[in-house]
């Protein structure tokens, strides 16, 4: 479990959960997949889109760990579709290489 983590000051700043490593993060830092109402499943850089969202760390082993153990799937309740992980691979590996390592 989450045993052990430092307490920080945090600011009011909202956190997800990873949905790959489980580590929680300012939902900013992470990327959001959307399922819309019409049952699609989207990623969502805005965050702003309505549905059911799963957080995932901009890192290609997070979203390999999601996939792998069924995780997003399990969090969005869908399927999530072979062009969708890959638009989520394309888009995790650019985020990726914006960001320093923390
Ligand atoms: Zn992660």
């Amino acid at each position: 479990m989450a045993r052990g983590k430092a307490r920080q000051k945090v600011k009011k700043v909202p956190q997800r959960t990873c949905v790959g490593c489980r580590q929680v993060r300012p939902k900013k830092e992470l990327v959001r997949i959307v399922r819309t109402p019409e049952g699609l499943v989207e990623v969502d850089p805005t965050g702003k889109r309505s549905g059911r969202g799963a957080y995932i760390c901009p890192d290609p082993r997070c979203l390999e760990l999601a996939l792998k153990g069924k995780r997003l799937d399990a969090a969005l309740e869908a399927a999530v579709p072979e062009e969708v992980v890959d638009g989520l691979m394309r888009q995790i590996s650019s985020c990726a290489g914006a960001e320093p390592p923390a």
